[in-house]
């Protein structure tokens, strides 16, 4: 990768990868610091249903010996319209086809697209041309803001929207290290790489003290990964909770 610094004395480049605490950006940051750069975690507090991702993604930052991890507050349940800001209930127990059967009520309204804005912005503050997020397009295509042409879109938009791209001091990348691959190819590369997954949070309707339920399309596609990788998931879910959703 391009990213790659290959001499050790060389300083290592900064780059901002996005850090939700789940088990994907967990993944996509230990390729980028596998990548011999430096990084510069951006989570953001966009009014979840809960706080246990955000507590993961700072589980997950220092795990991972970043360089600096800033938590922005941006109130996105302001406007609601999501199973994850709102009072909207979540799917439970859903087969994969159905949840490749459309946009699902989890999607939060142009989510990536704000996220990305935001670590642009801290990109170029801090003079990183590089960002990384850990979007997926394989297991779970609901999301029109996972695909390559979206990303290659902002990319555009990147170079285009800021003072760095127009004078070219900076030439902005958004990579995505795990877009074509599937949840147990995430599994396997993190766990390749020493990612410690007991420390990441998936699920969107966690138990008050954050155990995930075991049935929500986050938990069931990451529980179907684990699983399809032949490892085990440190997470404690429900013992009466089978794999696979409805048939
Ligand atoms: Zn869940």
């Amino acid at each position: 990768m391009e990213t790659r610094v290959k001499n050790e004395s060389v300083t290592p480049k900064p780059a901002v990868i996005l850090l939700s605490g789940g088990l994907d950006s967990a993944t996509a940051a230990a390729i980028a610091r596998h990548d011999g750069v430096e990084l510069y975690a951006l989570s953001v507090d966009y009014g979840q249903r809960h706080r246990f991702e955000l507590e993961a993604a700072a589980r997950v930052a220092k795990h991972l010996g970043v360089k600096r991890h800033e938590t922005v507050r941006l109130d996105l349940a302001r406007f609601g319209a999501s199973a994850l800001t709102a009072d909207i209930e979540v799917p439970k127990g859903r087969s994969v086809a159905e949840m490749a059967g459309g946009i699902p009520v989890t999607y939060v309204p142009a989510r990536n697209t704000v996220l990305l804005s935001l670590a642009l912005a801290y990109a170029e503050t801090v003079g990183a041309a590089d960002i990384f997020i850990g979007v997926n397009a394989i297991d779970y295509s609901g999301y029109p803001d996972c695909r390559p042409e979206y990303i290659e879109a902002f990319e555009r938009l990147a170079n285009l929207a800021t003072k760095a791209g127009v004078e070219g001091t900076l030439k902005f990348k958004i990579h995505t290290p795990l877009i074509k691959m599937t949840k147990a190819d995430i599994v396997r590369r993190g766990t390749e790489l020493g990612v410690d997954f007991s420390l990441t949070h998936s699920c969107y309707d966690p138990d008050a003290v954050g155990r995930p339920c075991g049935r929500c399309d986050a938990c069931l596609l990451r529980r179907k990964g684990f699983a399809e990788a032949g490892l085990a998931d440190p997470l404690p879910y429900p013992n009466d909770e089978p794999l696979g959703g409805t048939p």
